[in-house]
Formats: structure tokens, sequence, C-alpha cells
């Protein structure tokens, strides 16, 4: 039994929320996995019941899950509201409470896309990168302050910090296509030395996987000459939050960028976008990412590679076969909404 924490938030987070579960559901019917679903209350809609964006019952359900999957949370009806109540600080609480430590974040392109994408669509054709980005150290966890006149920041990374978010990689990239790419700047700072040389101790481990190491520089403006080279890539928490923004652009819509955050034990599976208050309530915003997401529950939590290729393959048919939101849709579209594109998506698994 799956134990599954069903956070679906605000602004468009019920209807996206709605649309997962739909798919999931099916999912567990047709490959036989056993799931429970517990429904928590977070982010403003819980502060507006309970008076804070993260309750006490939220907090046990989590503890006693085994993933978290997430909609989104806030928007401008509380965004006057005390740092500490707003909706943004649950999820850094929840993030924070759960030791995530590798955010993975998928950058799929699909043809359907070609004219909501900035580059010529031979240059993606089969583009499928997978971003793996460190979440607890470096620069924005280390030690930092301001004197007089200036400011520091310090990044610093020790071997294990590395080597388990390197693990990670080198895990899916044997699953994948063999091949994985390390981002750093070991020609400048002591941290990416030491990346490197983790991540060619631990290539050792894994010998049927090709390392490639990419200064940070070279690797942004590869990914706009050549994203086709890319399959799974691996990089620290500054160059990884950076890195991994300028990839979303090749899915062409925040409501197809699916993500994980992988801990110890509870994993945190949500959409890359926010509540998009402008959509909220009128059955139009994209499920994809959230479906995605779920699709990673399948594979990272429940380990069933087969049930999260189904849902992929199923997105993708969807797709081929002309249907869209209005975020994705083009000429010649079949426009729906929110509801159906998630039944589209469950029929087709
Ligand atoms: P947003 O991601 O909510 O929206 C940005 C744009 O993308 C909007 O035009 C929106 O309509 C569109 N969009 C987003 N998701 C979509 C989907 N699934 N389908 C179709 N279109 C989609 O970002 P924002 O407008 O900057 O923030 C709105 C609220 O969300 C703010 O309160 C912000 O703090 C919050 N937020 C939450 C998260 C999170 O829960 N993880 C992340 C980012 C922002």
């Amino acid at each position: 039994m799956v134990k599954v924490a069903v956070l679906p938030g605000d602004g468009i987070g019920p209807e996206i929320m709605e649309g997962a579960m739909v798919v999931i559901k099916k999912v567990a019917q047709t490959f036989g996995i056993d799931f429970e679903f517990r429904y928590g209350e977070f982010g403003g809609t819980a502060y507006d019941s309970a008076g804070t964006p993260f309750p006490r019952e939220t907090k046990k359900l989590v503890a006693e899950s085994d993933a978290v999957l997430l909609g989104a949370v806030g928007g401008p009806k509380w965004d006057n509201l005390d740092r500490k109540l707003r909706p943004e600080s649950a999820l850094l609480e929840l993030r924070k409470s759960l030791d995530l430590y590798c955010n993975l974040r998928p950058v799929k392109y699909y043809p359907i896309l070609a004219n909501k994408v900035a580059w010529k669509p031979s240059y993606l054709e089969g583009v499928d990168i997978v971003f793996l980005r460190e979440l607890t150290g470096g620069a924005y966890f280390g030690e930092k302050g301001k004197t007089e006149d200036g400011a520091y920041d310090t990044i610093s990374y020790t071997r294990d910090e590395i080597a388990r978010l390197v693990q990670r990689g080198f895990e899916l990239a044997q699953k994948r296509k063999k091949v994985l790419h390390s981002i750093d700047k070991a020609n400048v700072l002591e941290t990416s030395r030491l990346w490197r040389e983790v991540v060619t101790h631990l290539n050792s481990k894994y010998p049927d996987v090709k390392v490639e190491h990419l200064y940070v520089d070279n690797a942004a403006f590869q990914l706009v000459i050549n994203p086709q080279q890319f399959d799974v890539i691996v990089t620290e928490n500054m160059f990884g939050d950076i890195l991994s923004d300028q990839g979303a652009a090749i899915a062409g819509s925040l409501g197809m960028l699916p993500s994980a955050s992988l801990g110890s034990r509870i994993n945190l599976y949500e959409p890359a976008h926010g509540s998009a208050p402008d959509l909220a309530g009128q059955d139009k915003a994209n499920p994809i990412a959230t479906i995605l997401s779920a699709a990673l529950l399948l594979r990272f939590t429940c380990n069933r590679e087969d049930a999260a290729q189904g849902v992929e393959k199923a997105v993708e048919k969807v797709l081929a076969a002309g249907y869209a939101t209005g975020d994705i849709a083009g000429e010649g579209s079949k426009v729906v909404g929110t509801k159906e594109m998630a039944e589209l998506i469950a029929q087709s698994i």
C-alpha cells in the first residue's frame, strides 16, 4: 500500500489535482497498484479555515505518508499577510521538513508546442532532458553576511552532499541513455573541483555511464545551440536553479513542467508552476504538469517504471491527437478544458 498525502492547495490547485487523481486512479486499476490517498489542507485556503497555511493535521498526514502530491499555493488574497502566515512559507516549511536534497525536473519537447517555443522546431526534435539540481547546499545555504561596504555569500559542499545527488544521476542515466552531463565551474571554484572529483570517483561504480563534464557558462550556451545532446544533467544548487529554468523554455508552457523533490524517505511531487489565479475556477488550466508529476511518483516512490511510462505515453498520445488546453493550443488544436484533458489522458492509459 502506497500512502499519498494529497494537498491540492490554492487557485488552480484543486482543479489540476482533480485531473491528476482521475489519471492516477485509472493507473492504479490498470497496473494493479494499491494506493491510499488522504487529502490535507495546505496554503491560503488552509489559512482561511485553520488560521495557518500548514495546519497540524496536515503535518501529521505528511509524516504518515510515503509521498506528497501537491497542487500549488498562493494568490493575491493572501499576499499581504505576515510572511510566516503566507502560503509560500508553508511550502518552504514542507520542503525543509522532508530534507529534500534532489530536485528533479524533466523537460520534454512535444511537437504540438512548435509554435510556442523560441527555437526552430528542428533544434528540439526528440529533446528529453532530466535536470537534477542539488537542493540543500551551495550559495543559498552557506554563510552570508554584510560588512560596512559589502556583502558576501559562501558556497560550501561536503563530499557526501555531492555524492548523494550525483548517485541519483548515475542511477537514472543507467536506466536511460547512459550519458551523464555534470555541470560545474571547476576552472574557478574549489567546490566545483570537489564536485568533479566526486563525479569521477563515482563513475567507477557506474562504468557503463559516459560522463561529460561541462563548465556552466558553456552548458548555458550548449542548451541553446544543441539541446539534443543532453539526457541527464547533474549540477549544484544555484547552477541548477538557473539552468533548469533556461531548459524549461523548451517545454513551451509552464503547464507542461512536472517536478519531483527527492529526499531520504518522503518525496514531494508538484508541478513547476504556481497557482495561476488568473485561471482559477474556469476549467482552463493545463493539468499535464501535475499528471506528469504523478508519473514521477509512480517512478520514484512506487518503483513502477511501467506505470510511469504508461502515463507519459498517454500524455503524448493525447497531445499527438491534437487536443490542447488554451496555454498550448495552436492552429488546428482541439481546445479542451482541464477536466476533459485529464479524462482523455486517463482513457488513453
Ligand atoms: P504562475 O505559475 O501561477 O503563473 C504564471 C503564468 O503561467 C500565468 O499566466 C498562468 O496563467 C500561467 N500558468 C501557470 N500554470 C498554468 C497551467 N497549469 N496551465 C495554464 N497556464 C498556467 O506564477 P505567478 O503568476 O507568478 O504566481 C501566482 C501565485 O502562485 C503567486 O501567489 C505565487 O506566489 C504562487 N506560486 C506558487 C508556486 C508553488 O505553489 N509551487 C510556485 C510559483 C508561484
